[in-house]
């Protein structure tokens, strides 16, 4: 689904030159449950930003979904960004003018669908999250778990074949983070591959594999699932 061959990534402002990822080499495969911790500054985010196509990798091989997208143009990353991956984030990014039931068609009126088409697939992704009822509030009526739901209804209306999701229950109780992980690990029973950063290290546990980055360097861990029973490991420099 996704592989990585010595990638690396180097911001350079004026002067200085930040090395946010070294030497990466990692494989996820379809289906699969990751979540990525490490302390903070270093590279979680700028590992989903690369794994999402939102930024250009600085040397390396980048293999998503069998096609070497390492050298496309940006037109070509965003056409295969928009159909493969959905995306969500810590601050759940709603617009407030518009209705849930709008917000979930934003990404959808994006890529052309027609009418008809958008209309199922919102209302199929509301059902999975459970806010058919609320579709014609506004996300400033919704609590915060409620409005991460939508976000992850935006994500799946697109049927996107990955999922990459940057702190999502970092602004939620720890009831409503419970809901949004057990949200996840549904879409996730569906086929959906998800990569999903955390600091939490419970939630971090709940994957089938634990990716731990440390100063740019990635390092990957089997985890021990819910029935005790320990999930593949795969592991990299
Ligand atoms: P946190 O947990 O605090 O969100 P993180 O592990 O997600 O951190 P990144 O945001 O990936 O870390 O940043 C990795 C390194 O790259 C940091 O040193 C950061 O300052 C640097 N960095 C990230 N984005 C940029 C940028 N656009 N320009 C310059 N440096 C950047």
């Amino acid at each position: 689904m996704l592989k990585m061959n010595n990638v690396s990534k180097v911001f350079q402002t004026q002067m200085i030159e930040t090395h946010a990822l070294r030497d990466v080499n990692i494989e996820i495969k379809q289906g699969e449950f990751v979540s990525v911790t490490g302390p903070s500054g270093s590279g979680k985010t700028t590992f989903l930003n690369l794994a999402g196509l939102l930024e250009n990798l600085t040397a390396g091989q980048y293999i998503l979904d069998g096609e070497d997208v390492s050298q496309l143009s940006d037109n070509n990353l965003s056409e295969i960004r928009n159909e493969k991956i959905g995306f969500i984030f810590q601050s759940f990014n709603l617009l407030p003018e518009l209705s849930i039931f709008d917000n979930v068609d934003v990404p959808l009126r994006y890529r052309g669908f027609a009418r008809a088409e958008r209309k199922k697939r919102i209302e199929e992704a509301l059902e999975i999250v459970g806010l058919s009822s609320r579709k014609d509030h506004s996300p400033t009526q919704l609590s915060g778990g409620q409005q991460q739901r939508v976000a992850i209804a935006r994500a799946i209306a697109g049927e996107p074949k990955i999922i990459l999701a940057d702190e999502p229950t970092g602004n939620l109780d720890s009831l409503m983070a419970r809901q949004v992980m057990e949200l996840l690990e549904k879409i996730n029973q569906n086929g959906t591959t998800i990569i999903m950063v955390t600091h939490d290290p419970a939630l971090a546990k709940r994957a089938h594999r634990e990716i731990q980055i440390f100063d740019g360097q990635v390092n990957s861990q089997e985890t021990i699932d819910t029935t005790g029973e320990t999930n593949e490991a795969l592991v990299s420099a």
